[in-house]
């Protein structure tokens, strides 16, 4: 069986149709047409390692781990490696790594859900996280909306400054990022809120990446009271702080306003509590599988 390097899944994964492919497999989730547990999670040694299994149009799992304190050290602070079954016969078809996957499936993801919910002219674009998802999300927004101006904040400002000199955009304070913005992304690793819904202008669409844990945030509950939408019910009820501690009911899942199940006013400011799902890992393995063949 073919092992992928990230080098190989790099090449083979083409960023246009993982957004096609992702917006594909939400609803489809959301249609019952999947199967997928819970992801499990042990805390191991500081970090976290999640195992991510799914099964529907294709099958696999995905062992991710999750170790922040790796910032800084050479080696990413998320590193995972994907199993792909045939799921009609059960045969194993790859392994491969999904470092490069996660990276990329969350971002397009957030491609989705930003078309479907933010204001069409969108203008100002505010990145909280100059991390791998912050640059991944710069890649994949860009593809939904035309930015006029892109703003990035870092918890350390020499990162934001690198950053903004490297993709020619602008590093800017925090709440400065965040004021007047159209789409927000959050994706840092905080575990107390960085994104003040009073700062929000209404009509704002954030897309809500990080805080993957039952007890950390990244949004304040003024922000969490605008209309959120989540990947999955499930993971967000038992999974993403910003909901749990907010005490709050998400409104919908992504599936269901692409599929038309559920609509939300245009106006809306709204919130896409992002957690990661496998069957975005399965779907995006496949297509990787698919481009070698
Ligand atoms: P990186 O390790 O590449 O970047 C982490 C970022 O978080 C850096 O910008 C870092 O800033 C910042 N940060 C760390 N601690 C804090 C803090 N206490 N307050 C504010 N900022 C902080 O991680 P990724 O970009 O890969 O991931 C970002 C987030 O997205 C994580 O929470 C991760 O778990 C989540 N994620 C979610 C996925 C999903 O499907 N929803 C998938 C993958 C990741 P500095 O430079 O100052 O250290």
């Amino acid at each position: 069986m073919h092992y992928f390097e990230e080098e190989e899944v790099r090449k083979l994964l083409d960023i246009g149709q993982l957004i096609a492919a992702m917006r594909r497999v939400m609803v489809d989730f959301s249609e019952g047409k999947w199967n997928q547990p819970l992801r499990g999670v042990l805390a191991q040694g500081g970090g976290f390692f999640g195992v991510m299994p799914a099964s529907g149009s294709s099958m696999g799992i995905k062992m991710v781990t999750y170790y922040p304190e790796n910032a800084g050290t050479g080696l990413p602070t998320h590193m995972a490696v994907i199993a792909l079954s045939d799921p009609k016969t059960g045969e194993p078809l790859a392994l491969m790594d999904g470092r490069y996957i996660t990276e990329m499936r969350t971002a397009a993801v957030s491609a989705v859900a930003t078309d479907a919910l933010a204001s069409r002219d969108a203008k100002v674009l505010a990145l909280l996280g100059a991390g791998v998802q912050g640059r991944a999300h710069l890649e994949t927004l860009t593809r939904v909306r035309q930015f006029e101006e892109i703003r990035i904040w870092n918890r350390s400002p020499e990162r934001a400054e690198r950053f903004a000199k490297e993709h020619g955009v602008k590093a800017t304070a925090l709440e400065a990022a965040v004021r007047d913005a159209d789409v927000v992304v959050t994706a840092t690793s905080a575990h107390e809120p960085i994104l003040k819904g009073e700062w929000l202008k209404p009509g704002a669409h954030v897309n809500a990446v990080g805080s993957s844990r039952p007890n950390w945030r990244e949004l304040d509950d003024v922000a969490m009271a605008n209309v959120v939408v989540v990947d999955s019910y499930e993971g967000a009820r038992k999974e993403a702080g910003d909901v749990i501690l907010a005490g709050i009911e998400p409104y919908a899942e992504l599936g269901e306003l692409l599929n038309g199940t559920k609509r939300v006013d245009p106006g809306a400011t709204t919130i896409f509590k992002s957690l990661g799902m496998a069957v975005e890992d399965v779907a995006a393995a496949k297509l990787v599988y698919e481009a070698a063949r």
